[in-house]
């Protein structure tokens, strides 16, 4: 799996990709975004239950569906505005988390994702793996290999927020 800082860069870009410039700096959808980016992972606490089920259901198009209906819900509850772009905000950064960890190298069996639960129940993963794998020990050499793979994730990640922002924020003519 990607780091958390790869699911955070690539939540923030999603979000500035889709926001129209004024709405760039709207907290509340940003919020939404980048923390839906990093949710799916959470699944991580059941395994401290000794129940596995790390890039289960939570890392799928029905999962993001889910958290779209749930803030949008949630959103209109609470009486706040736009609750239809909050909702397409946690979708879009949910499914910004299944799209980076297709795209890793996973080590870690079950190997893909259950990516198009709850319409297929296979196990996905891209055949050309982009993102190196974080290890999950404090041993010497996966701190050096997480560390290279953090740069990595920078290095290919930050060029595209930058991207979505200057295009986002160009002035139009
Ligand atoms: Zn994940």
């Amino acid at each position: 799996m990607p780091s958390p800082v790869a699911h955070f860069l690539f939540g923030l870009t999603a979000h500035v990709a889709i926001s129209p410039a004024a709405d760039i700096g709207w907290r509340r959808r940003t919020v939404v975004t980048v923390a839906a980016a990093l949710a799916p992972d959470l699944d991580f606490v059941f395994k401290a239950f000794g129940v596995a089920v790390h890039q289960g259901a939570s890392h799928s198009v029905g999962a993001a569906l889910i958290a779209g209906v749930v803030v949008a819900g949630t959103a209109a509850a609470a009486r706040w505005p736009h609750p239809g772009a909050l909702g397409l905000a946690a979708f879009l950064g949910w499914i910004s988390h299944v799209i980076l960890d297709l795209l890793n190298l996973d080590t870690h069996p079950p190997i893909g994702l259950l990516a198009l639960w709850p319409f297929a129940d296979g196990h996905y993963k891209a055949p050309w793996p982009i993102f190196m794998d974080i290890g999950r020990t404090l041993e010497w050499l996966t701190v050096r290999r997480n560390t290279v793979a953090l740069a990595w994730e920078a290095a290919l990640l930050s060029p595209l927020l930058v991207l979505a922002w200057r295009l986002r924020t160009r002035p139009r003519r």
